[in-house]
C-alpha cells in the first residue's frame, strides 16, 4: 500500500460504463466529486488501435478503469473462443498502452476468478495463478485476462506506471446480460425462474449437476471495493475481490426458486457441463487492508429481481 489517492478533482474513463460492473462503477463514482467521461461504442471502438489512442490522446483522464470486456457464461465461452480471446486482448492492450502514452495517473485492470488453474487449491488465493491447468470451457477469456495482469505489471516495472489489477469473483446485479444463451447461472435461472412461474409450468431446468460450488458478489459491493483499491492500493500483485461465501448451483436454483415465488421442481440437464468443481476466492488481502462486503446474496437476489421486474423491456433475454 502506498499513500492514498483521492479522486476528487479527477477525470475518470470507465471503459466498459454500460455493463454491468462499469454501471456499478460510475453509480458508485457519483459520491465522490470527480468527473465521469463517457463514450458510446459507436465513437470509440475498444478493439481499434488507432480509435483508441486518439480517444485517450483527446481526453487525457487522470484515472482509468478496465471494465470492458466480452463476457459470457460457460456455454458462449466455449462456442466463441476466437472473440473471448481476440477482443479481449485487443481491448487491454489498446486501452493499457494508450494510458502509458497520454501519462494516466492510476489504471485499474479487471479481470476474473477464472485466471486460476481448474484444479487450485481452495479457497484461491492470489499467488496461485499460473500454477496449474486452465479450465478448458473459459480457457480464451483467463488467458486474454492473464495477459492483462501481465501487461500492467510490465508498464509498472518498466516504465513505474500506476497499474492496479483487480480479479472480482462471479458478480450478478442490474445491467447483467439476462440472455439465456450467453448469460451465466444467477442471471439465467432468475430468467428461468420467473418465465416458469409466468406459464405455471411445473419445472425449471438447471444446467450441469447442480454440484459445482460458487461465489458470487453483487455488482455494488464489487464497485465499492475497486473504488477502495484505486484509492488505497498500489502494487505489482493483482487483489482478489470476493465475498468468502460459496454455495452449489442447486442451493443458487432454490433459493431464487424462493426469492422469485416458484414451487416447482428442478431438473438437471447433465448433458450441459459443470465447469470448475468449485470456485472460491482467498479475498483475505482485500480484507486486511479494511475493506469487506455488505450486500448478502439472498438481499441482493431479491433486489436484481427487482430491478429485472423493473427493466423487463429494455433488457436482453
Ligand atoms: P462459470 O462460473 O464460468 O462456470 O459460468 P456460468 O455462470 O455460466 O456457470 C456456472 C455453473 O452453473 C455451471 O456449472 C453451469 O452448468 C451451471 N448452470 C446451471 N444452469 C445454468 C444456466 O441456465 N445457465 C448457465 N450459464 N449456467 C448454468
Amino acid at each position: 500500500m502506498s499513500e492514498a489517492m483521492k479522486l476528487t478533482g479527477k477525470s475518470i474513463y470507465v471503459a466498459g460504463h454500460a455493463g454491468m460492473v462499469g454501471s456499478a462503477i460510475v453509480r458508485r463514482l457519483s459520491s465522490e466529486e470527480c468527473q465521469i467521461l463517457k463514450t458510446t461504442r459507436a465513437e470509440l471502438d475498444l478493439r481499434d488501435q488507432g480509435n483508441v489512442n486518439a480517444w485517450m490522446a483527446k481526453h487525457r483522464p487522470d484515472v482509468v478503469v478496465v471494465a470492458a470486456a466480452k463476457v459470457g457464461g460457460i456455454l458462449a465461452n466455449n462456442t466463441q473462443p476466437a472473440e473471448f480471446l481476440y477482443d479481449n486482448l485487443m481491448i487491454e492492450t489498446n486501452l493499457v498502452r494508450a494510458a502509458h502514452e497520454v501519462g494516466v495517473e492510476k489504471l485499474l485492470f479487471l479481470g476474473s476468478s477464472c485466471i486460476y488453474p481448474k484444479l487450485a487449491a481452495q479457497p484461491m488465493a492470489e499467488d496461485a495463478l499460473l500454477t496449474g491447468a486452465l479450465e478448458p470451457t473459459n480457457e480464451w477469456y483467463a488467458i486474454a485476462k492473464i495477459a492483462g495482469i501481465k501487461l500492467c505489471q510490465a508498464y509498472r516495472r518498466q516504465y513505474g506506471c500506476e497499474f492496479i489489477s483487480a480479479m472480482p469473483t462471479n458478480m450478478y446485479g442490474q445491467n447483467d446480460n439476462f440472455d439465456l444463451a450467453t448469460s451465466h447461472v444467477l442471471p439465467a435461472l432468475l430468467v428461468k425462474v420467473h418465465q416458469a412461474k409466468m406459464t405455471h409450468k411445473s419445472t425449471i431446468e438447471v444446467w450441469g449437476s447442480g454440484a459445482p460450488l460458487r461465489e458470487f458478489m453483487h455488482a455494488d459491493d464489487c464497485a465499492d471495493a475497486l473504488v477502495f483499491l484505486i484509492e488505497n492500493y498500489s502494487g505489482e500483485s493483482h487483489i482478489n475481490v470476493g465475498t468468502g461465501e460459496e454455495v452449489s448451483i442447486r442451493e443458487l436454483a432454490e433459493t431464487i426458486c424462493d426469492v422469485v415465488g416458484f414451487d416447482g421442481d428442478l431438473t438437471f440437464d447433465r448433458t450441459k457441463p459443470d465447469g470448475t468443481p468449485r470456485k472460491l476466492m482467498d479475498s483475505g488481502r482485500l480484507r486486511s487492508m479494511g475493506w469487506s462486503p455488505r450486500i448478502k446474496l439472498r438481499e441482493g437476489i431479491e433486489a436484481t429481481y427487482r430491478w429485472y421486474l423493473d427493466n423487463q423491456r429494455i433488457i436482453r433475454s
